[in-house]
């Protein structure tokens, strides 16, 4: 149980230290509350002061959209690749510079407390149970559970001046030379500061930050997929939440691509010739080798037709499904019925789509959330990130043969755009629309 606040502790500052890679945001969880969250804790146990929140970590671990949120509710965002120790240093370095009464709310390993603690400090945290893994679950019920509460005045603040903070740069930096990144350099409190998120983002992206990340850091992580963590505790039992590592039978077997386009359209501006680029990238970058069979399954009278036409272009298969997950499900226990083991199969769609389990079949999903709301984003900001590098040899590729089938009409194929369009306005194909009884067959322009 959290400790209540003397009357003391109840009218002094606060801050709270909160390992967001460790104690991270619930999928589906909307970030925006986290902060009126913690705000509602402390209050409900009588500390009234200030507050700041420092959300620390391996930030470019988290997604963009979600640190955005913190900061746009007023949370200090702190990078470090080093969490728990950098979460030790902050609270001796505050205590060192600050004087007592203060108050300490570490959501974090107990273990990065500093000890022995320092006397007039409160030092605490909102766990009872000292195993990370009890402390997640009661991270995920506490917040939950107080948010229920908030609903109302919640992300209505913003902070224009939102701060952050680097700490493997320093202000006066110049680029690091060889043997110049001590580990503990951040010790000195001289960690390179910054206000706004968008300045956040450039920094992290700036030469400066790279050369220094690669000087001091070899281990973190340089690929830039997956960035994606598997957040969610329970994903479906054979269904990967995420594209691992081929191993060397699969890197060599045909991959089938499942695309719900409707569930996750070509975002507006995102050029629709790339999305083959992406995927194949994604694909490559796993070490699955083997060119991909990629089919495009929706209702695509829903989906513009230049969109149509360029993905057909890439060589997509179109093909006209109007029933969503439903059909998706369908397809691809067709497909898994016609090839046998070992094959893999992407599914950018529901999960809900994977047909049941079957061994030797590698099925998985480009990322790990698991919220409709968040799978989006991520599909959106994932595509929109890989485009930036690959100006140049796109479009390229064209496929004369791209084809396309419809599904309610007995799966009838054909090649070309053209024909594609030409189908869906024949007698037949119309009768049989009628007799799905489907009302959403009108044409977008
Ligand atoms: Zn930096
Ligand atoms: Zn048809």
């Amino acid at each position: 149980m959290m400790k209540k606040a003397t009357v003391k502790e109840g009218k002094t500052v606060t801050l709270v230290y909160w390992d967001i890679k460790e104690i991270p945001v619930p999928p589906g969880f909307d970030p925006r509350r986290v902060r009126p969250c913690i705000n509602g804790l402390l209050e409900s146990h009588g500390y009234s002061g200030p507050v700041t929140i420092y959300a620390v970590g391996i930030l470019t671990d988290v997604h963009v959209d979600i640190l955005r949120a913190l900061s746009s509710s007023g949370i200090v965002l702190y990078y470090t690749p080093f969490c728990g120790s950098k979460i030790m240093s902050l609270m001796f370095e505050w205590m060192r510079t600050s004087s007592p009464p203060g108050n300490i709310l570490g959501i974090c390993n107990r273990g990065d407390f500093p000890s022995p603690p320092q006397s007039g400090y409160n030092l605490f945290t909102p766990f009872s149970d000292s195993s990370p893994h009890e402390d997640a679950i009661s991270w995920r019920n506490l917040i939950l559970t107080v948010s229920g509460t908030l609903e109302e005045d919640t992300c209505s603040e913003t902070y224009e001046s939102t701060s952050w903070f680097c700490s493997i740069c320093h202000p006066d930096d110049d680029l690091p030379g060889e043997g110049e990144v001590h580990p503990d350099d951040d010790l000195c409190g001289l960690d390179l500061p910054g206000e706004g998120f968008e300045t956040f983002t450039g920094h992290l992206s700036s030469q400066e930050h790279v050369l220094r990340r690669r000087e001091g850091l070899p281990f973190e992580d340089f690929l830039p997929l997956p960035r994606f963590r598997d957040e969610d505790e329970n994903p479906p039992t054979i269904v990967r939440w995420q594209p691992e590592k081929a191993t060397p039978e699969e890197s060599e077997a045909v991959t089938s691509v499942f695309w719900d386009i409707n569930l996750f359209p070509v975002p507006p501006g995102f050029d629709a010739r790339l999305v083959r680029w992406c995927i194949n990238r994604l694909l490559e970058s796993h070490g699955y080798s083997a060119p991909p069979t990629i089919y495009a399954v929706g209702l695509l009278t829903n989906v513009h037709d230049g969109i149509l036409q360029a993905l057909s272009s890439t060589g997509i298969t179109l093909y006209y499904a109007p029933h969503g997950t439903s059909d998706i499900r369908l397809l691809m226990s067709q497909w898994i019925s016609k090839n046998p083991p070992p094959t893999n199969i992407l599914g950018i769609c529901d999960p809900r789509g994977f047909p049941p389990p079957l061994s030797g079949y590698n099925i998985f999903r480009p990322f790990s959330y698991s919220s409709p709301k968040q799978d989006s984003v991520l599909w959106g900001s994932s595509l929109l990130t890989d485009s930036g590098a690959l100006e140049e040899d796109t479009c390229s590729e064209t496929d004369e043969c791209a084809s396309w089938c419809c599904l309610i009409c007995n799966h009838i194929g054909g090649q070309g755009f053209e024909n594609f369009t030409r189908h869906l306005s024949t007698p037949n194909h119309l009768q049989n629309l009628s007799h799905e009884g489907s009302s959403s067959n009108k044409r977008r322009t």
